[in-house]
């Protein structure tokens, strides 16, 4: 079942009464790689597995191009499915798990043979095609359950944290494995995943998803640098996330926010009204370190070295702390300035809900 375009619309699923997904509108392009991005209970699952069919909707419908989804059964939708826990079949050989969807549509012979093999090159697994999926790493067998459903070249493949279960280094590893395989192949891709560093690298697009509901659809540079709420800032490393209020001058272009000693000028996203309540977010690689006659005035209270760059935290006379990215070694007690950039300082309204939580 290719398509053009597949369809969400008003896609919503309840249990118990209780909404899990709210009215999810989507259209997922041909060849696209999409990240559903989210805190754990936000509803991800609950999406892909309505687009997968193993769940039905409570409202709203599906459409493959012009043709209704929703209503067909799961394994007519013909989509490939890769899990954390990869489900193997524990007795079958690599090679036997990877044909194994080939056998059951009874194809030639010789045609599963090309393609199981064509396969196993793809994932890289040449060597390790006669063991038993007990006998290999975690990160192989991983790839033998991507293997296994993109052989059967489905027209979307639907992915739930396929490498959560992996340690740091095989995770970085696969996330190359699955870009690689996703541009060779050009393969329609719907994943899942809590991670944002992990959902920025991989997708064209990502749907970031809160209480069942989308926050915000966009590239992942439409994400990083205009999150369109709060939440999607602290999910996009906005880590510097202040309650303030706005003060007077609050223009269409500049906002100036006051609060905790501190009197900043940043930038209005969404409607922000002069004396309301904000949440102003910048992330630490976009604040300067200065002297302490620039800037806001701050003591230096843990520097972390990580590679090329330096994670600082830093607190002020009136006990806010900032989280900074430099490249230079400040000392521990050091009185430093942050200089914040009004381009980069984002100022959305507060909706309620606790900056901390
Ligand atoms: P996680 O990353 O932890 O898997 P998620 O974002 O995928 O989270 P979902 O699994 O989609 O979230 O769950 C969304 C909400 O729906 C949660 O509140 C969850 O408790 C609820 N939920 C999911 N499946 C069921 C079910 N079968 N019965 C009742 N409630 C459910």
């Amino acid at each position: 079942m290719s398509f053009a375009q597949l369809r969400l619309d008003g896609v919503t699923r309840s249990f118990a009464g209780h909404d899990a997904l709210t009215d999810l509108n989507l259209t997922v392009r041909s060849g696209e790689f999409i990240a559903l991005l989210g805190p754990s209970g936000c509803g991800k699952s609950t999406a892909l597995n309505c687009l997968a069919g193993l769940l039905p909707l409570t409202r709203g419908s599906i459409w493959s191009d012009d043709t209704r989804l929703d209503t067909v059964q799961a394994e007519r939708r013909g989509f490939g499915m890769v899990f954390q826990n990869y489900a193997l079949f524990p007795h079958m050989s690599v090679r036997r798990n990877i044909a194994f969807g080939l056998q059951m549509r009874r194809l030639p012979r010789a045609e599963i043979r090309r393609r199981t093999e064509e396969a196993i090159r793809l994932v890289r697994l040449e060597e390790h095609a006669n063991k038993l999926p007990g006998q290999l790493s975690g990160g192989q067998q991983q790839r033998v359950a991507i293997a296994r459903a993109v052989v059967l070249e489905p027209a979307l493949v639907l992915m739930d944290e396929p490498l959560s279960n992996l340690d740091a280094k095989l995770r970085l590893e696969m996330r190359t494995e699955i870009r690689r395989l996703h541009q060779s192949l050009g393969l329609t891709t719907v994943y899942v995943t809590h991670d944002q560093e992990e959902a920025l690298s991989l997708a064209d697009r990502l749907v970031v998803l809160r209480e069942g509901r989308v926050q915000q659809i966009g590239t992942p540079e439409e994400l990083h640098t205009r999150p369109a709420n709060w939440h999607v800032a602290d999910f996009m490393g906005y880590r510097n996330l202040l309650r303030l209020r706005a003060d007077d001058r609050t223009g269409q272009d500049e906002v100036v926010v006051t609060g905790h000693g501190l009197r900043l000028v940043g930038t209005p996203v969404g409607p922000v009204r002069a004396g309301a309540e904000v949440i102003a977010g910048v992330r630490p690689e976009d604040l300067r370190i200065t002297g302490p006659e620039e800037g806001v005035p701050a003591v230096v209270e843990v520097v972390e070295y990580q590679g090329r760059e330096v994670a600082v935290e830093a607190r002020t006379a009136d006990g806010v702390q900032f989280n900074l990215r430099t490249q230079t070694r400040p000392t521990l007690g050091e009185r430093i300035g942050i200089v914040v950039d009004p381009v980069r300082l984002l100022v959305f309204p507060a909706d309620g809900t606790d900056a901390d939580g």
